[in-house]
């Protein structure tokens, strides 16, 4: 890889930042100063060092957000707050993107990544990866909604595949439930369309889980954080 593009994906500046840097002298390479911005490095051989801190190379990168309502699941858009630019300057070098979607008002678990590759395969319908979401829906839910999800429900464009539905409590007055479901697909606006063919509205959504992935107990609301080596390695 080139020097000057190690530089800028590990988030020393832009390409012309970067370039402005490596002519200052304060790169080196195997301790010999480098100022040659196409200088190309062996990532495994050769030791990179900025003003004689060690340059660490990651190809991707991957973090849980637990996402807050009223942001959108897009790298840029020009009306709303996006996922990518509420972690902030610092990760832009990393180009991260969602992976998959949230509707705006949706909480929870989102995965962002840079690895294209591995968004592809977690969010083809083929590889069927179960993702569990935690609901408050107004009324109250039924064994005969848990037999219609199980069935799967014809939403007329598409036919949404057998789900699991499992009622967590029902309110006092019997106006609210709480329940979690689990999808193997990820279809646009799937829950809540799901819920409305048998006649309910999703008042709250949330993510809790997806694939391997679980939003820890701990994690507030807007907050984020790398994913463990375990959970990056059980993504693949
Ligand atoms: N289903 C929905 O309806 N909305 C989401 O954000 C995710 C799944």
């Amino acid at each position: 890889m080139r020097l000057d593009k190690l530089l800028s994906h590990t988030g020393y500046g832009t390409r012309k930042e970067v370039k402005k840097l490596i002519s200052s002298g304060a790169i080196r390479v195997n301790d010999i100063i480098c100022k040659k911005s196409g200088q190309i490095i062996k990532l495994n051989d050769d030791l990179v060092t900025v003003m004689g801190e060690p340059v660490v190379y990651q190809e991707y990168y991957y973090y849980i957000l637990n996402k807050p309502a009223g942001i959108i699941s897009a790298t840029e858009d020009n009306f709303h707050e996006t996922v990518i630019n509420w972690l902030g300057p610092d990760y832009a070098h990393m180009e991260l993107f969602p992976v998959g979607r949230l509707d705006i008002d949706t909480t929870g678990l989102l995965l962002l990544s840079n690895n294209g590759q591995l968004a592809h395969q977690l969010l083809s319908p083929k590889k069927k990866v179960p993702k569990r979401y935690v609901a408050t829906i107004d009324g109250i839910v039924t064994q005969e909604d848990i037999e219609a999800f199980k069935a799967g429900l014809d939403l007329g464009d598409f036919i949404a595949q057998s789900a699991e539905l499992i009622i967590h409590a029902t309110d006092i007055e019997a106006v609210q439930s709480e329940i979690e479901v689990e999808i193997w697909e990820g279809k646009f606006h799937q829950v809540k369309r799901m819920f409305e063919k048998v006649g309910k509205e999703v008042l709250t959504l949330q993510r809790i889980s997806m694939g391997p992935l679980w939003l820890d107990e701990d994690l507030a609301e807007g907050d984020w954080r790398e994913l463990t080596e375990e959970e990056a390695q059980a993504l693949e």
